[in-house]
């Protein structure tokens, strides 16, 4: 081997943050992290569940809750503004046919 061409070799291995396992690869990198490796990943596992490491489902309910909250004020401004129709003196007299 050519001394001072080559990269230094790391053989700590890559370390999955989910559930902790360490996977013995070799690489030019120090401290390989990843989120999700195939012994903790649904597809391999088989159950059904949702890998949410960066917060982004936490994140969907928040806003989705933001977007209800906000749905139910316009839909209770809306109903408080508008009065109450009133039945047709026609349909009050005949019912519904007379129109
Ligand atoms: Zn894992």
């Amino acid at each position: 081997m050519k001394q001072g061409i080559h990269p230094k070799y790391y053989t700590d291995g890559i370390v999955c943050t989910t559930c902790g396992t360490v996977w013995k690869i070799g690489s030019t990198r120090p401290n390989l992290r990843v989120e999700i490796c195939s012994n903790c990943h649904p597809f391999y596992t088989g159950e059904q569940r949702i890998v949410d490491t960066a917060g982004q489902v936490d994140r969907f309910m928040r806003r989705l809750n933001i977007a209800q909250e906000r749905q139910t004020e316009r839909e209770a401004r809306r109903a408080g503004r508008q009065p109450e129709k009133k039945k047709s003196l026609l349909k009050e007299i005949y019912g519904e046919e007379a129109e």
